[in-house]
């Protein structure tokens, strides 16, 4: 029986779990984990980030996009608390996440040591695992039982490691660690099938509202609204289960949604949920019968009235559904919200034609899609951005991410990073406004640095427009929502890649030319149209109330005047 270090061993573990990159940045507390990483840099590969916020949020978009666990690094205190943001990204869109933080050296614990922060306490709210490692002997196995619980839960394990832990000799036994997991499927109920087929073959207006957890089931879901002649409306994330140009999709539901969806749900008799949390329940239809199929049965009934839950995989229920159900070839309601959805794209297409300046962010979004590889990865921020590229963009085989849940700014950038990291032959493509982007571009340079070619587009308004938006649908008049200017594409130059400042409507052209065939991370910096108003698809009363409000408001307290959204996009959202 021979001897190990204890890090060589749990990395020798991670090995064996098929973890093959780490984000982080080094650092006293946590350096003797690094040295055993170091040996094994051909076989995990570590990457240095500029902060440690996009460390976790690139290893959460490297989970979205592989299923796999992503895993990031960081000395313990400050680095630790610059983690939580990607922490909470993961927990929030149940992706599994393995986080190694230093610690203060185990025999110095609770003397008020230099950057001694209760690390434990501090992840308690975020972690479905959350351990401080205690002695050698144990680090593989507690780092076995993290990362089985990361992903059995699919949130974040989390192990606190005091700095002389990793440098323990243990038995190389400790290499002998299972790693083999069963994750339990739910098997499906028959009784609950046959009542979903009933309420299926008998409903005359059904629609389909396809999440997240619809994703690895696009056939299946494609054969499925075929079989029965549905319309499906997605979620935000759930945007790509169908793609956009498919005759039975009838674009997204919600506050960035489409007027069709809305008024699909509003007539609907039967709404069938599948993969889907979606927690709006204003915009699903009232009182209509509910099909809802969730690998979590905890979600069966959570936001909707359902009257038959099955408990399962999204593939495997459509699949049986499809198998089972009368085929309807003709169905008057899918008529209709197709006519409805024409009406939309027209709409969608002549805003995309807008070639005025300043630059409307829809016609960017048209140059996108116009370099756009089918299997692009778009990466996109929390902002106006998300409006215009769930709105805009159609999504056929290419994957689309973004944070759900948490809705933190500043995940564009470390979502390029983690796609063209994990799949360097697909294109990768940030799309950002400039204020989610500015929160984390000095990780830029980490692009260049390690040569990954994403391209960065920011929808640059000088303003965070979104809260424009919010405020003033409230009835609020705006404050606090105007920045200064910065020049990101001498950023861009500035850290080694390529940068175009597009100001002009007659330079997009070029610059997202250049963008596609550049082999240097690029950033085209746009200067859009800051009036630019991101609509509801359908207006509600209460937002029309707001509205009213700001502009009244305006004038009595001589505020200045925003320009509001034109007339005619008001009144197409609204009727
Ligand atoms: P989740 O909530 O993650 O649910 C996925 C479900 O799938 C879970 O219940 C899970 O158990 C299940 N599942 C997983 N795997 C499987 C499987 N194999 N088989 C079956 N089930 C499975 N969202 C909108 O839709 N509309 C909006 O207007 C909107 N506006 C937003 C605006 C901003 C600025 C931001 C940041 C977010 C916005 N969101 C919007 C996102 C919203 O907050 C929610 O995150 C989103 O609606 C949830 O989508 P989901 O239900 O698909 O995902």
């Amino acid at each position: 029986m021979g001897k190990i270090k204890a890090s060589d061993a749990v990395v020798g573990l991670f090995e064996k779990w098929g973890i093959d990159r780490i984000y982080g940045i080094p650092g006293d507390s946590i350096d003797t984990m690094v040295e055993a990483l170091r040996k094994q840099e051909s076989k995990i590969k570590f990457y240095t980030v500029r902060h440690e916020e996009v460390a976790s949020m690139a290893a959460s978009a490297y989970a979205k996009l592989t299923g796999k666990i992503g895993v990031c690094l960081a000395i313990g205190g400050p680095g630790a608390i610059h983690l939580l943001n990607g922490m909470y990204d993961a927990k929030m869109d149940h992706v599994p996440m393995l986080v190694l933080v230093g610690h203060i050296p185990s025999k110095l614990t609770g003397t008020d040591y230099f950057q001694e922060v209760n690390t434990v306490d501090l992840f308690k709210d975020v972690a479905v695992y959350n351990k401080e490692v205690t002695s050698a002997e144990s680090f593989p196995a507690v780092a076995n039982q993290a990362i089985r619980t990361a992903y059995q839960k699919r949130g974040v394990a989390v192990l606190s490691i005091p700095d002389d832990v990793p440098t323990g000799e243990i038995s190389d036994q400790a290499l002998q660690l299972n790693t083999v997991f069963e994750k339990k499927i739910p098997g499906l109920v028959e009784d609950d099938l046959s009542d979903a087929v009933a309420l299926i073959n008998a409903a005359k207006n059904p629609v389909i509202l396809a999440g997240v957890g619809s994703k690895h089931a696009k056939k299946e879901l494609k054969a499925f609204a075929e079989r029965i002649s549905a319309p499906v409306a997605v979620t935000l994330p759930g945007k790509g289960a169908l793609p956009d140009e498919h005759p039975n999709f009838i674009g997204n539901i919600g506050k960035i949604g489409t007027k069709p969806a809305y008024e699909a749900m509003k007539s609907a008799d039967l709404l069938i949920m599948v993969g889907t949390d979606y927690p709006y329940a204003a915009y699903l239809p009232e009182g209509a019968k509910c099909v809802q199929i969730d690998i979590d049965p905890v979600k069966i009934g959570k936001r909707y009235s359902v009257t038959t839950g099955i408990v399962g995989d999204a593939a495997e229920a459509l699949t049986y559904l499809t198998s089972h159900v009368t085929p309807v070839s003709d169905r008057p309601f899918l008529k209709t919200c197709q006519e409805h959805m024409a009406k939309w794209w027209s709409w969608m297409d002549e805003d995309k034609e807008n070639k005025k300046t300043p630059i409307a962010p829809q016609a960017v979004m048209k140059a996108i899609q116009s370099i756009a590889d089918d299997n692009a990865i778009f990466s996109v921020d929390v902002g106006t951005a998300t409006v215009w590229s769930t709105r805009y963009l159609h999504v056929t085989n290419q994957d689309f991410i973004v944070s759900a849940w948490l809705g933190t700014m500043g995940c564009g950038l470390p979502g390029a990073i983690a796609a063209k990291e994990a799949f360097p032959d697909r294109q990768a493509i940030a799309i950002c406004g400039d204020g989610a982007f500015a929160m984390v571009m000095q990780d830029f340079s980490t692009a260049v640095h390690y040569k990954w070619p994403l391209i960065v587009v920011i929808l640059n308004n000088k303003q965070l427009s979104f809260i424009k938006y919010e405020q003033q649908s409230a009835g609020q008049l705006n404050y606090g929502i105007n920045f200064g200017d910065i020049d990101y594409a001498k950023f861009a130059e500035a850290c080694g890649g390529k940068g175009y400042r597009v100001e002009k409507y007659d330079q997009l052209h070029d610059a997202f030319e250049g963008a596609k065939n550049s082999d240097v991370p690029v950033i085209i910096d746009v200067s859009v149209n800051a009036d630019a108003a991101p609509l509801p698809g359908k207006i509600v009363m209460d937002e029309a109330k707001g509205y009213a409000k700001f502009a009244s408001k305006s004038v009595l307290e001589n505020h200045k005047l925003e320009k509001m959204p034109p007339m005619k996009d008001v009144v197409r959202h609204f009727l």
